[in-house]
């Protein structure tokens, strides 16, 4: 056997190992009896050492090392992945395993005390639980090393390259942009009758809609699934079993059904994933910034798009004859595209959305950096929300205990989404231009040459590249906020007549 070879088998066994975690905490999160908290974080806590263990192990080291003489050095997949994976190795390395039980641990019990605190909005039960995770996360960044800023050592983790430095160059701008834009809109006195979505959308036939959403879109329901949970979410175990989660309001039809696209979004990457490298970095996805770019082109450039609208307002009057009524497919696309400062990040517009991530992003460096304690961050975010937003949440449920990621610890994570805005509408950009025109394919229903793209140019990559360096070779030019300024002013300038 090659070197490379039994590299490559010791990673998918491991591949296996945390396929178990996920399900199991798909599981937490969709079927899990409530009193079976303690024995879950137990489990995973177990499973997370395990996996440590493995990762981590001398035998690994020597078999990057042989694997890393016999690849050399050049384009070769190989070379890459073995590159990836010894970056995994060495970070890995660095955490304690204690440190890693830990987190596993604080984290799972933190995740059923915050559903608590939210339900009943009171920071108070939350605040030690998120203490201890903050503290813990500050313990990962000095264990990782950085050099300028303890949040370099976080966001390395979900996006390969980037710093603290590197994403205010990009977000700082986007920023600024979409802030002004904003502001014309609001000036413009323009405002936009979403009411239709507000009538009464009966859940069953929701459930059969979005599931038909997002097979249209391109997502195998033979390798997937699609449940229920207060936070979507998309759980991808390996290309052949990727489970999507979603929500219900009868009053809220949209909040479900661009849910499930946006999920539907990460499980068309994932299933797309090459199957045949499965475990190797090559089969994994690039990073969480090119995962959301997927999810938000699907999410937005293609079902926000009016061509998307057209082709779906025939399938809308069928399935809700009676919430349609009188109903044009006009009046839904503008009415799925209103901009309105608000306080839930999920349920914000493309205009600002990024803000809700700047304000996150900005505390994050803060907390870490200790210039703000974890009590005071109820205050700090009102503050912030009231200045970019001009909103003041009425509570916190409304506010610092909105997103689930503290409670994961999952510091460094929100400028994915970010950069998955940016990602999603300099590759969209490109595919229309190959593609001679996509918008005219979508008011047609057809998905398929769209998907085909992204396969070709972004999924069957893994991690081959860098994030940056796979949108540059997807796009022929290094990432820029452009093309998303150009996409916004045009459709909004168009939709608010600005
Ligand atoms: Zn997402």
């Amino acid at each position: 056997m090659s070197a490379y070879t039994e590299l490559a088998s010791y990673l998918r066994q491991s591949r296996v190992l945390a396929s178990c975690q996920q399900l199991l905490s798909w599981d937490q999160e969709t079927q899990m009896p409530h009193d079976a908290a303690e024995l879950r974080a137990e489990q995973l806590s177990m499973l997370a050492g395990l996996a440590h263990r493995r990762d981590c192990a001398d035998e690994l080291g020597e078999m990057l090392e042989r694997a890393g003489d016999e690849v050399g050095s050049g384009d070769e997949p190989e070379v890459a992945s073995v590159r990836e994976a010894r970056r995994d190795f060495t970070r890995r390395k660095r955490i304690p395993a204690e440190l890693m039980e830990e987190r596993v641990r604080t984290t799972s019990l933190a995740r059923q005390a915050w559903i608590e605190s939210r339900a009943k909005n009171d920071f108070a039960t939350f605040l030690p639980h998120f203490e201890h995770i903050v503290d813990i996360m500050r313990r990962f960044a000095d264990a990782l090393g950085f050099e300028d800023h303890p949040y370099d050592a976080l966001v390395a983790e979900y996006e390969p390259g980037e710093t603290a430095a590197s994403l205010k160059e990009l977000i700082t701008p986007l920023q600024e942009r979409s802030a002004s834009l904003l502001g014309r809109i609001l000036d413009s006195g323009g405002a936009i009758d979403a009411s239709v979505l507000k009538r009464r959308y009966p859940t069953d036939a929701q459930e059969q809609f979005n599931r038909f959403g997002a097979e249209k879109l391109g997502f195998d329901f033979r390798r997937g699934r699609l449940d229920v949970t207060a936070h979507p979410f998309c759980s991808g175990q390996g290309p052949t079993d990727v489970r999507l989660t979603t929500r219900y309001d009868e009053r809220n039809v949209a909040d479900s059904y661009y849910s499930t696209l946006h999920e539907a979004g990460h499980g068309i990457y994932e299933q797309g994933l090459p199957e045949e490298r499965y475990g190797s970095p090559l089969g994994d996805a690039c990073s969480f910034g090119i995962h959301e770019s997927q999810s938000r082109m699907w999410e937005n450039h293609v079902a926000r798009s009016r061509a998307y609208w057209t082709w779906l307002f025939p399938h809308v009057r069928e399935r809700f004859p009676k919430a349609s009524e009188g109903a044009t497919a006009e009046e839904y696309y503008r009415a799925n595209n209103a901009v309105a400062p608000s306080l839930i990040r999920v349920d914000a517009d493309e205009i600002t959305y990024d803000l809700h991530i700047a304000i996150r992003f900005g505390l994050e460096e803060r907390l870490l950096s200790r210039e703000l304690s974890a009590g005071d961050v109820p205050e700090a975010w009102n503050a912030e929300y009231q200045r970019l937003l001009r909103v003041t949440p009425p509570t916190d449920a409304d506010g610092c205990l909105q997103d689930v990621h503290w409670s994961a610890g999952l510091f460094g994570y929100f400028p994915t989404y970010s950069l998955g805005n940016v990602y999603a509408a300099q590759l969209f950009a490109k595919a229309d231009e190959d593609l001679g025109g996509v918008h005219a394919q979508f008011a047609r229903g057809e998905f398929r040459p769209l998907k085909e793209w992204l396969r070709e140019n972004i999924h069957r990559h893994g991690r081959r590249y860098r994030p940056r360096k796979l949108v540059e070779l997807a796009t022929g030019h290094k990432p820029t906020i452009e093309p998303m300024m150009t996409y916004l002013e045009a459709k909004f300038g168009d939709l608010y007549s600005i």
